[in-house]
């Protein structure tokens, strides 16, 4: 029987955690939010309404078990609420933090239908932050160790998936990464605004208790042959993200003062944390006017970047209108309360300047008929031809598969566009053509999401135990 506590969605309004003030923001480069405290996140718990149906749940790539964690944090019961929400996710104090939820879990809450979604995120992120501090540990004393050994190459979302999976069922994973770090983009991508860089440090203790072994500075191709990998490990696992910088193929784009996106972002990264090899290789963007072309999260998090270095100002140029816009909605409205200036509907064509930038020639757009993903098709405006002022232009138009030259000889084949061929409905989910071979995250969707590579990670993780037989 339904009773008043059911309905706590009707006196208590859904409230996102704190942010800091924007002014003060646009001047540090720590995560906006404030944690959730221990009743906030309690009582905003409780607004869920255990609809029956958990369309969120559905709608969560790794299909967390959403509605009973909520109950737990009701409860009080963190620690089992981490438990839980570890059996479907790998790093979900990661995707409560950089999933876009507005398209994702908390767009299809049911309480999303005018009364406010249940922060779903926020929640998910207070749950193993509080785990943690707490001194939870993933349970590892049921596991049998085997014999068997398996190779992951790349510390990204896809990999680190992966060898959570592998570990938890006996199996050692050995992860190399050629950069310093693990995270892969959650560390040299995403700037600390958006992800604490602490937060993957943590994690990597974590992962480091529980067996799994990192060698990073290692590229392979290069400082190890991939074909000592295939000798030596039962399996070998790939999750080497796309790193093809896209470019917009107008000119200009050569011009000193134009930037790519993610080497701008990686150099602040590596400025910020210390990782720098070449001090000639950072960017500061202050006291600049600074046009970013793009509408994704690599625009949104230059935009935001540049902000923080003190730009003079930042525009950001989009082809499209705001609803078409491929970005997260919460990190529009966040750049905008930073002091973003956006410009829908302008196609650049063109950086122009005499030696180095000095503006960029766009055009206006329509939104026109839908193409082959249903997405409107941006029209261009006869005539409409302007030229926006800049010192600086960052382009960050996506990024296209970067299939290693190592691929053809061990027999991994590719899709069309480049992405590696490993199907989730294969005999085992995400096995390449070359049997001993898997892989996921973007190297095989093509550039998408945190959470799609961590499902992509934990779905091959359990394909190479069945190939191997534990
Ligand atoms: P990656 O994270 O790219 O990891 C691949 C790893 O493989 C890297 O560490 C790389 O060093 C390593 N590697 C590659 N080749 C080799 C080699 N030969 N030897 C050794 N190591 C190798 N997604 C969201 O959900 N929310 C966001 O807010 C968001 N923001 C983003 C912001 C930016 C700037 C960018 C670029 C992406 C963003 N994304 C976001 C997308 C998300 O980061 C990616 O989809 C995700 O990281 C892909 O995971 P992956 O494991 O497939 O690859
Ligand atoms: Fe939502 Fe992402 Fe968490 Fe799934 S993993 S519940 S989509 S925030």
């Amino acid at each position: 029987r339904l009773t008043r506590n059911d309905f706590q969605f009707i006196d208590v309004g859904r409230q996102d955690p704190q942010k800091k003030d924007a002014r003060k923001r646009a001047r540090e480069f720590g995560e906006i939010y404030e944690p959730y405290k221990p009743q906030e996140a309690a009582s905003q718990s409780h607004r869920c309404l255990h609809c029956g149906n958990p369309y969120c749940e559905w709608k969560c790539p790794v299909h967390n078990y959403i509605p009973n964690w909520l109950q737990l944090v009701t409860e009080g019961n963190i620690l089992e609420a981490a438990e839980l929400s570890h059996k479907t996710n790998s790093l979900p104090e990661v995707c409560g933090r950089v999933c876009p939820q507005d398209r994702l879990c908390e767009g299809a809450c049911t309480l999303n239908d005018g009364f406010g979604a249940v922060t779903i995120g926020s929640v998910e992120k207070y749950i193993t932050d509080t785990a943690f501090a707490m001194g939870w540990r993933p349970d590892m004393s049921q596991v049998t160790w085997t014999d068997k050994k398996v190779a992951v190459i790349g510390a990204g979302p896809a990999g680190l998936g992966c060898a959570d999976i592998l570990v938890r069922n006996g199996v050692r994973p050995v992860v190399y990464d050629k950069y310093p770090e693990i995270g892969g983009l959650l560390t040299f991508g995403i700037p600390e605004f958006k992800l604490d860089k602490t937060v993957m440090e943590r994690r990597r203790a974590v992962f480091e208790e529980m067996g799994i072994e990192f060698r990073l500075n290692v590229e392979v191709g290069k400082d190890i042959d991939f074909d000592t990998l295939l000798e030596e490990y039962d399996a070998v696992f790939l999750g080497m993200g796309t790193y093809k910088y896209m470019t917009g193929g107008f000119p200009g784009e050569d011009l000193p003062g134009v930037h790519k996106a993610l080497d701008y972002l990686i150099a602040n990264v590596n400025h910020c944390l210390g990782f720098e090899k070449d001090p000639a290789d950072y960017v500061s963007l202050e006291g600049q006017k600074v046009v970013v072309l793009g509408g994704g999260d690599t625009a949104m998090d230059c935009n935001r970047t540049a902000i923080r270095q003190g730009a003079a100002t930042v525009t950001c140029a989009y082809r499209r209108d705001e609803e078409n816009m491929p970005g997260s909605k919460r990190e529009v409205a966040n750049a905008r309360e930073e002091g973003v200036e956006f410009l829908f509907n302008r196609q650049p064509v063109a950086v122009v300047g005499e030696g180095k930038v000095e503006g960029v020639k766009v055009v206006r757009t329509r939104m026109g008929e839908p193409d082959e993903n249903g997405r409107q098709r941006p029209e261009v405006v006869p005539g409409s031809e302007e030229i926006l002022p800049a010192d600086a232009v960052v382009i960050a138009f996506g990024f296209q598969p970067s299939p290693a030259s190592w691929f053809d000889r061990v027999g991994i084949e590719l899709d069309e566009r480049g992405r590696v061929l490993a199907p989730e409905k294969g005999t085992y989910p995400f096995q390449t053509t070359n049997e001993k071979i898997f892989a996921g995250g973007d190297m095989v969707r093509g550039s998408d999401l945190v959470v799609t590579a961590v499902f992509e990670g934990r779905e091959a993780g359990e394909g190479i135990l069945d190939y191997l037989g534990v």
